[in-house]
């Protein structure tokens, strides 16, 4: 199986002996959209710069459909980089701004005009073709750079947070034509980002990263449902994290921990130390079905925000938790601070996960 893009244990130590990423290992397939997702100074735009080819890789290996691409110059990679602040030559003409890719390549001007018009066209840039990039708005640069970005007919796109400088509206609205151009051109994106909601909104999978190494790659529903380790739990979401001493397996797929608060079961092997269950996992009128988990608690703070009733909850061992239910269910209207309460669990969406 050849994978669009692997990265085998790649690594980057720069020169002056930081570790900006260790054994980053991912297999990305044609027409995926990946989003590496952060706090800033975890070492994504490394990354993203070392498929690129901008920055040379320290360790291991980088293929691209079978070739290796470890030490090919950027070039000749089948990769195309958009980048925060766009990098357009502010006095050159629109047209000239996209046709730069070609012209780095040697394209012929027959070719590159025609490849230059049509890309113009696609991106509703025609009108502008002649003016300078600094007459234009940061949403028609932002397609500038998109348009220059694809006129080379990349087969991945690199988007280093591409969105960051556009004001919140606009945002959305960029948002939603990345993802239609992304299915239509069915070319490889990979995104980096910082903000939560447009890796969980955008892409097909999300590679969490903290301090140079990779957390969890998955759909953006399993970094809720499933949160691979604390860093994830805390990171991604609301979740309750309860610490207790493993107990062993249980039913098929389960494992239990003994915590304060009782024995808790969840999804796992049983050699977890650790319980996170998502806020929105929480039922305030348990039901007495066998196998729930209960826990006893008393509301600390609500906060009704639309549909969505934000609750803090204080257990038995004096930790604080969120807990998200319907606002409009008739009991969360008596949900006070200082209301005790039993909150239900099903065991199934607990995620059992290793300290
Ligand atoms: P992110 O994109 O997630 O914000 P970066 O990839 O930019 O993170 O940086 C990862 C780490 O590498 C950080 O600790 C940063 O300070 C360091 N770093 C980035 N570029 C260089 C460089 N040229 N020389 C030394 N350290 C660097």
């Amino acid at each position: 199986m050849l994978h669009d893009l692997e990265l085998i244990s790649v690594g980057k130590t720069y020169p002056d002996g930081t570790v900006a990423v260790s054994d980053f290992d991912l297999q990305v397939e044609k027409g995926e959209f990946v989003a590496f997702l952060g706090p800033s100074g975890c070492g994504k735009s490394t990354t993203l710069r070392m498929i690129a080819g901008f920055e040379d890789i320290t360790n291991g290996e980088l293929m691209m459909m079978g070739h290796n691409m470890t030490h090919v110059p950027p070039e000749k990679r089948p990769t195309s980089m958009i980048f925060q602040n766009y990098a357009l030559f502010p006095h050159m003409s629109v047209r000239d701004n996209v046709a730069f890719g070609l012209d780095i390549k040697g394209t012929p001007k027959a070719e590159r005009d025609r490849k230059v018009d049509r890309i113009l066209d696609m991106f509703d840039l025609d009108a502008y073709a002649d003016r300078k990039a600094d007459k234009l708005s940061g949403g028609q640069r932002q397609r500038i750079a998109l348009a220059r970005g694809l006129v080379v007919e990349p087969e991945i796109l690199l988007l280093d947070e591409p969105l960051g400088a556009l004001d919140a509206n606009l945002r959305r609205i960029i948002q939603n034509e990345l993802k239609l151009l992304q299915r239509e051109l069915g070319i490889t994106f990979i995104f980096v980002t910082h903000a939560q909601s447009e890796a969980l909104g955008l892409s097909d999978r999300v590679v969490v990263m903290s301090n140079g190494v990779v957390e969890q790659i998955s759909p953006p529903r399993e970094l809720y449902r499933r949160p691979a380790t604390p860093f994830v739990a805390d990171f991604i979401g609301s979740n309750a994290v309860i610490e207790g001493t493993p107990l062993g397996a249980g039913a098929a797929g389960m494992g239990r921990v003994d915590t304060p608060l009782g024995v808790i079961e969840g999804v796992g092997t049983g050699s977890e130390k650790l319980a996170a269950i998502p806020a929105e996992a929480f039922r305030i009128a348990p039901l007495n079905t066998p196998g729930e988990l209960h826990l006893a608690g008393t509301v600390s703070h609500r906060q009704l925000v639309g549909a969505v009733g934000h609750l803090r909850v204080r257990l038995a061992n004096d930790q604080e938790i969120a807990v998200e239910v319907h606002a409009d269910r008739p009991e969360v209207k008596a949900l006070v601070p200082g209301t005790p309460l039993t909150l239900g669990v099903d065991p199934q969406a607990v995620t059992l996960i290793h300290a």
